[in-house]
């Protein structure tokens, strides 16, 4: 069977919270954009002919803002529906009920995934008051239609010490899939080793193995549910040195083998049209669906984020067809450079 490709669809700016990190809200956005219906039927046509192109089938990451605000959500579903395309809504707790679950799983919602910031008064903070509450009790609501609950958290300095804590709440909460992604720098200053949001690469190694003795100890407990995903790519690193992840003696000189999706198997679209290689790479708009076709620009101005021996660190790494950390976090923290070093990646220069 051929393999998936992801598209990140970002269908409206519009949403009900104003999270401390938010991209959308942290460039000050001027107008909050909506995509309307004839451009988004373009869009899924594009996205299927990319994809009988290229040998792929589509999967669509369904976001916003909050994508369940957009006033043509339910007919782009039923559009998915009709042409047997599987999708994951990235959105808000607020809208949910049992009789919107029970739809969205009608109409072949695969996951639904919401974000945990920090223990309640933080990710409250971060978010808005309520926020934690309701969206540790929406995980039931979204189980029972048949969905898959994810917990997503982003982490910073800010709220690194309560990621522990959180991870009890999601295990208790019966969540189907946890992860945690780093934050990105967005604005002058956060990044610097002075912030509050930096952590240090001695302390995100540190961090890695406390997580990963918590994972292991509800990995091994029959009543936990929850499924840990250790999707930050410096996991592999860590793997890497525990001996549990191994270079495969047939891999390839030059071949790319995981790490990193942006230039491989991933494209994010905004509202707007913009086509980015990763929305969390700020600058990293090569294109808009509606000037240009989607699948020239993967083979000609995505070539931008496949120069892999312009990796400032990784491309002298063992690590590189595995790993490259989150270029993102790397840009966002060095004024825009896609290829820096991974500030928390705590590798030595001789591995
Ligand atoms: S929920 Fe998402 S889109 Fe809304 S403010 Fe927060 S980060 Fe931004
Ligand atoms: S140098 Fe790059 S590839 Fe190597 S471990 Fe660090 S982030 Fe990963
Ligand atoms: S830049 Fe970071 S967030 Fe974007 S695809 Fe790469 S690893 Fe993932």
């Amino acid at each position: 069977m051929a393999q998936y490709f992801a598209f990140q669809w970002h269908i409206t700016d519009d949403c009900d919270q104003r999270c401390k990190h938010c991209y959308i809200f942290a460039e000050g956005h001027p107008d909050l954009v909506t995509m309307d219906w004839e451009k988004m039927m373009f869009v899924l046509e594009q996205c299927e002919n990319f994809c009988s192109r290229f040998g792929r089938l589509p999967y669509f990451y369904i976001t916003g803002g909050d994508p369940i605000l957009h006033p043509r959500f339910w007919d782009l579903l039923l559009q998915f529906k009709s042409r047997d395309i599987p999708f994951t809504l990235m959105g808000n707790p607020f809208h949910l009920n049992e009789e919107v679950c029970g739809r969205l799983r009608e109409l072949g919602c695969d996951k639904y995934q919401m974000s945990i910031d920090g223990l309640e008064n933080t990710h409250d903070w971060f978010r808005k008051p309520g926020s934690f509450k309701t969206t540790l009790e929406k995980v039931n609501c979204i189980k029972g239609a048949g969905i898959t609950s994810v917990i997503m958290t982003t982490v910073s300095g800010t709220n690194i010490d309560e990621i522990p804590g959180i991870v009890d709440a999601v295990a208790a909460a019966g969540v189907d899939v946890y992860a945690f992604a780093r934050y990105v720098p967005t604005s002058s200053g956060k990044g610097n080793e002075k912030s509050d949001w930096y952590i240090a690469p001695d302390r995100y190694r540190d961090f890695l193995t406390e997580m990963d003795s918590i994972y292991r100890r509800y990995e091994a407990d029959d009543a936990c549910v929850t499924y840990f995903n250790r999707k930050d790519h410096l996991w592999t690193l860590f793997e890497y040195e525990q001996g549990r992840f191994q270079i495969p003696a047939d891999a390839r000189p030059g071949m790319i083998y995981g790490g990193c999706n942006c230039g491989n198997c991933h494209i994010t679209i905004l509202p707007t049209g913009d086509v980015y290689a990763c929305r969390r790479v700020q600058n990293s708009r090569v294109s808009n669906i509606f000037e240009e076709d989607l699948s020239d620009v993967w083979l000609t101005k995505m070539e931008r984020y496949r120069e892999y021996d312009k990796f400032k660190k990784c491309s002298r790494c063992k690590l590189l067809a595995y790993c490259r950390g989150c270029p993102a976090v790397a840009a966002g923290s060095s004024g825009g450079n896609f290829y820096a070093a991974d500030p928390q990646c705590w590798a030595s220069e001789e591995l």
